[in-house]
């Protein structure tokens, strides 16, 4: 049995805002919200990263996570959101428990989009692009 937060709060053993929940699926409000309705979608399976869920409980979570901010912008009156994942310690997870983050988000909330994680972007090297999508299709089975 794993040590694992999220894993009681998905369990019901801590106490959470649910706001969703299905066979594969737990979503909750986060406790420290980034913005009014900042919430977690989660698979009940304890899976650290992305990489570890099984095919089945990412497409769960990703249904799940379409549910919820949906009902989001309905009840928030925000219309879109920020939905990511911090997936690993390097960038950033905090709790080693697979969630999605859905921040609602206004035209006028003075917040950046992801990209304003990095800084500026700048015109990749086409030829890396290239090379590196030829890798991953290569890696991925899938025909040039
Ligand atoms: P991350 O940095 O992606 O691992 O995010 C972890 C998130 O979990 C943070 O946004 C925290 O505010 C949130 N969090 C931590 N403990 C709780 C809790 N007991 N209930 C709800 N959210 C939590």
């Amino acid at each position: 049995m794993v040590d694992c937060l999220f894993c009681a709060i998905a369990a019901g053993e801590i106490p959470s805002c649910k706001l969703y929940q299905d066979e594969r699926t737990f979503a909750f409000l986060d406790i420290n919200p980034l913005r009014r309705g900042h919430a977690l979608v989660i698979p009940k399976l304890h899976t650290p990263k992305l990489a570890d869920a099984s095919k089945e409980d990412a497409a769960a979570v990703m249904l799940a996570t379409k549910a919820v901010a949906a009902a989001l912008a309905d009840l928030t009156g925000d219309p879109d959101a920020t939905i990511a994942i911090n997936d690993g310690p390097a960038a950033g997870q905090e709790i080693a428990h697979l969630h999605v983050h859905i921040v609602p988000r206004d035209a006028d909330d003075g917040f950046p989009p992801i990209h304003g994680l990095f800084g500026p972007p700048t015109p990749g090297d086409k030829d890396d692009l290239a090379v590196l999508a030829a890798q991953v299709r290569d890696a991925l089975g899938v025909a040039d």
